[in-house]
């Protein structure tokens, strides 16, 4: 459960990995898992480790990431730091769903604790740079495009990631991973490419700990959502709503969405697709009879 990647850094698993950083004034976590049950082994290790917990860094506001944070908040009177723009969706965990279902608030079915996390208290916002907690020096690196301010935290030659790359159980389980911003996505998989880490923690499944495991992993990542923008544009012949492209896509991928929570996953990357195909200038959208469609841009003939 509790695994040590350096002199002073450490991961507990199960479910999602949670960072431990030993500093001279007692324990930084790296998110607190989905929920109390999670923040309580998180506390455990801490106990094992023989030091308080002090602080708590976050990478980015989903709720699987942030659901034990009000827990170990009360229970410890840990600091909270979490980044810029997150950092309101901690203190206001509604967002979440809210955005989800289109700005709106959201059904019961949208109200589960993978989606809904307690509230919590944010003490520090975090900006991208050097960031000194509890007396360690921390780099904070952005890696946006899964969430709107994710953040990564490199401290010794270990690199937490978030959910800026996904393990391949991951991209087997869901055709479109989810991301709100395609192109930032890309981007920060790129920063992560050109990286040089020991060990690399993604915010799910296996660690990464050399750097042809960590290629073929972002390799793996770019290519599905490559292939995913690519079947987005084949499928806008005729104009769609983003709610056909999404049936549209998922049914060429044989993906059978589970419920209301699945439906909405999926149709954020499909609708990142759309911003990025209109950012590049290859798709149009119209309000018609009542619908919002998108269809491919007819280049000028000749
Ligand atoms: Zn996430």
């Amino acid at each position: 459960m509790l695994q040590q990647l350096s002199q002073r850094v450490y991961v507990v698993g199960g479910g999602s990995n949670k960072g431990l950083i030993a500093g001279p004034k007692g324990l930084i976590a790296v998110d607190t898992g989905l929920d109390d049950s999670h923040a309580r082994r998180l506390l455990k290790a801490a106990e094992e480790l023989g030091r308080p917990l002090t602080a708590v860094l976050t990478t980015h506001a989903h709720a699987d990431h942030f659901g034990g944070h009000a827990w170990l908040a009360r229970r410890t009177g840990c600091r909270i730091y979490a980044p810029a723009g997150e950092d309101a969706v901690l203190r206001h965990p509604v967002l979440e769903p809210f955005s989800l279902y289109g700005g709106a608030l959201p059904p019961a079915g949208l109200r589960g604790k993978f989606l809904l996390a307690p509230p919590c208290p944010v003490h520090e916002v975090v900006q991208p740079g050097p960031l000194e907690v509890e007396g360690i020096r921390i780099e904070a690196v952005p890696l946006p495009g899964h969430s709107l301010g994710q953040m990564g935290y490199r401290v010794d030659e270990v690199f937490f990631v978030g959910d800026a790359l996904f393990p391949s159980e991951a991209l087997q389980k869901y055709y479109a991973p989810y991301c709100v911003d395609l192109d930032e996505t890309l981007r920060s998989l790129e920063h992560l490419a050109g990286s040089r880490a020991a060990t690399y923690v993604p915010g799910h499944g296996p660690l990464f700990c050399d750097s042809e495991s960590l290629a073929a992993a972002v390799a793996a990542h770019r290519q599905r959502l490559e292939e995913l923008r690519s079947r987005v544009l084949a499928c806008l012949s005729a104009p769609l709503t983003a709610d056909q492209v999404l049936a549209a896509v998922l049914a060429e991928a044989g993906e059978h969405l589970p419920d209301a929570a699945g439906f909405v996953l999926a149709r954020a990357p499909i609708l990142a697709c759309l911003t990025s195909l209109h950012r590049a200038g290859l798709v149009e959208e119209r309000v018609e009879e009542n619908a919002w469609r998108w269809a491919r841009k007819m280049t000028p003939a000749g």
